[in-house]
């Protein structure tokens, strides 16, 4: 499956919006800073220039769940990684490459609730409400896509393409 050739998104775009993300999730946190939790593995590049762009002295953990093989949704959402980080009462900020069904965000969102968190809320670099399954909306989103798979800036095609700078759309 080959790459468009000109990037959805470049590098460059993609820093510009972060750093306005992090203005935003700022604000919404002047009393206290959340916990960062980092999903695991498309949001590796984006969490981690996010929680640098924050500059919230505050914890960041990880939560790794599957959804997908290959290019669709399976519609089952498995937690391969927990966070070590204390849940109860804390307020989390779930960090997210992308929002697709919605399945693996209202999964995590359900555990996170039932491991006692205070507050959930969802940072996506990207939505694409028009996959949307089950009724949930980003919190703070990079941008708004159309109906594309994507790879690139950690999100993969079968665990290739996560390191190229830019977001890409995956030819069908
Ligand atoms: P959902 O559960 O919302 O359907 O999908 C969640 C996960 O599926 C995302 O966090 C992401 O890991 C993966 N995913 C959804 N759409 C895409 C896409 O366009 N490209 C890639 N690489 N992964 C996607
Ligand atoms: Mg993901």
């Amino acid at each position: 499956m080959p790459l468009q050739p000109e990037p959805l998104f470049t590098a460059q775009t993609i820093h510009k919006r972060i750093q306005e993300l992090a203005h935003e999730i700022r604000a919404a946190y002047s009393d206290a800073p959340p916990l960062c939790l980092i999903t695991l593995k498309g949001a590796l590049h984006f969490g981690s220039d996010l929680t640098r762009a924050m500059a919230f002295s505050s914890e960041t953990d990880f939560i790794c769940a599957r959804s997908y093989a290959d290019t669709d949704s399976t519609g089952e959402v498995r937690l391969l990684y927990t966070p070590t980080a204390v849940l109860r009462a804390r307020q989390v900020l779930l960090i997210e490459d992308i929002l697709d069904t919605g399945r693996t965000a209202s999964a995590l969102i359900a555990w996170l609730e039932a491991q006692g968190a205070a507050s959930c809320r969802i940072a996506a670099l990207l939505d694409k409400p028009s996959r949307r399954e089950v009724d949930i909306t980003p919190d703070f989103t990079g941008f708004t896509i159309d109906d594309h798979f994507v790879v690139g800036y950690g999100m993969d095609y079968n665990e290739r393409y996560r390191e190229l700078p830019d977001i890409r759309i995956l030819e069908p």
